[in-house]
């Protein structure tokens, strides 16, 4: 090998795969990223450790430099970590009545939430019930009302002098009579979590059958969500989370947090203070909004998609580099394909069968060269490219008139065309699929 291929060949390797100092490198402003979005620093440490460990070694991606690949994998892991998929909240099986109960902080969202939720129900062909449980607030009860109005759903209401525990009983027993199918208690909040709330949230999951606890919290509560939702969990047990106020100018890491911290599903996020401004979570969404870098992901996308149609078109080249037949078109293509992948390492990998005599392309290893010998493929018709025993030496010379270079040029160039493409059929065996693309070189 010259020296010029081995600077290639090492340049292939260097980007292989990532280094520990890539990823820390990588890491540390992922990590900034984070504590900016509002995620709890333990969080964010933990996070960025477990990625840390999976990272190092693994192969950059074709389009990508290490960092972008860190990011890549960063983004990956937060959206597996905040559920992969979304999580759509389970109602009891038939006709069977699902009891939900709301509980978090005042103003998080609660009763906002619980008109919301009734709407989306109703949509489901549910007939939900609302049971006004917040006895302390004032115009808590009223503001219930009002809300299942505009929702047209039933509000049930028993004033201020009973305990929330009599009230939620009670509400059962008319849900029944009602045929209610689901019922969703609206619970009081306070400034802080304090014992009085958890005791009071506990006495009413005691008194009835609750099917679903769901804690609204604030996005904009940033690191403090960790605790609250730690606090909930372990003293009254949630089943799910939602995540209020989202239309605001938070990057919502407080959704990582506290998937991480409890584990349990985020369902919806609220966007708006409307009552149809509820929506359902997407973890890749959540992600790419902490993460707070959309050029990159941008980037990355592009990346991937790119590689998925390469590799349906890098297959099919293949399959006719077996049989011989690789001709012109397929060189334009494979061009077109090392442009999108950003440099000479798509080239020398869509040729695999060549990796012993890579000498024969050696002089297409200059850029120049490469676009000089484009302008000659591009000058030929379709037919001699499909063709390429058309080229006549009258044809050739018109070729090299519409490329600018001399005769000698297209000359040495279809030579060499033609020593690969028997080389080609010589090794059959030598090309490869798979693994093709990572260079044996
Ligand atoms: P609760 O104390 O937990 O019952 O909270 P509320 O439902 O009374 O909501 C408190 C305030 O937050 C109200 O002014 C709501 O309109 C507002 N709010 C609730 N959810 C959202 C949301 O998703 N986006 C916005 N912008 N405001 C919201
Ligand atoms: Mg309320």
């Amino acid at each position: 090998l010259t020296d010029k291929l081995q600077d290639v060949f090492k340049d292939l390797r260097s980007k292989g795969r990532l280094t520990e100092a890539d990823v820390k490198v990588a890491l540390k402003e992922v990590k900034m990223a984070l504590l900016e979005a509002d995620v709890n620093f333990k969080v964010v440490k933990q996070f960025v450790k477990s990625v840390e460990e999976r990272a190092i070694g693994q192969d950059v991606m074709n389009g990508l430099n290490p960092g972008q690949m860190v990011i890549k994998i960063v983004n990956e892991e937060m959206t597996s970590l905040m559920g992969s998929e979304t999580q759509e909240l389970q109602f009891q099986p038939g006709k069977a009545t699902t009891v939900i109960m709301m509980c978090g902080l005042q103003g998080a969202g609660k009763t906002t939430t619980t008109a919301k939720l009734a709407g989306k129900f109703k949509l489901k062909g549910k007939k939900p019930l609302l049971v006004a449980c917040d006895i302390y607030r004032p115009a808590a009860i009223e503001q219930l009302q009002i809300n299942g109005e505009k929702q047209q759903v039933e509000v049930f209401s028993m004033g201020t002098s009973h305990s929330p525990v009599d009230i939620a009983k009670a509400a059962m027993e008319h849900a029944e009579k009602n045929g209610n199918n689901v019922v969703i208690l609206d619970t009081a909040g306070r400034l802080h979590i304090d014992e009085g709330m958890m005791e009071e949230l506990q006495k009413i999951k005691q008194a009835v059958t609750v099917h679903q606890t769901l804690l609204v919290v604030d996005a904009m509560t940033g690191q403090d969500a960790v605790n609250v939702a730690k606090e909930f969990d372990e003293k009254v047990g949630i089943d799910g989370v939602i995540l209020s106020k989202m239309d605001g100018d938070t990057r919502g890491g407080a959704a990582l947090s506290i998937k991480a911290v409890t584990g349990k599903p985020i369902l919806y996020v609220g966007m708006g203070e409307k009552l149809s401004d509820l929506e359902q979570f997407y973890p890749d969404r959540m992600a790419s909004r902490i993460l707070g870098m959309g050029d990159v992901l941008t980037l990355i996308e592009k990346a991937s998609a790119n590689l998925d149609i390469d590799a349906g078109k890098e297959k099919e080249m293949a399959a006719r580099m077996k049989k011989g037949k690789f001709d012109f078109e397929d060189y334009l293509e494979s061009m077109k394909q090392m442009r999108n992948m950003g440099g000479l390492s798509g080239i020398l990998s869509m040729m695999p069968g060549m990796g012993s005599k890579m000498g024969d392309i050696e002089s297409m290893i200059d850029e120049k060269q490469l676009a000089r010998m484009e302008a000659i493929v591009l000058s030929m018709t379709p037919q001699e490219r499909r063709n390429p025993k058309l080229l006549n030496p009258s044809r050739k010379h018109r070729i090299a008139r519409g490329a600018g270079v001399d005769i000698s040029v297209v000359n040495r160039f279809i030579k060499q065309f033609e020593q690969s493409q028997k080389m080609m059929k010589q090794f059959p065996g030598m090309l490869g699929g798979k693994g093709a693309r990572k260079g044996k070189f």
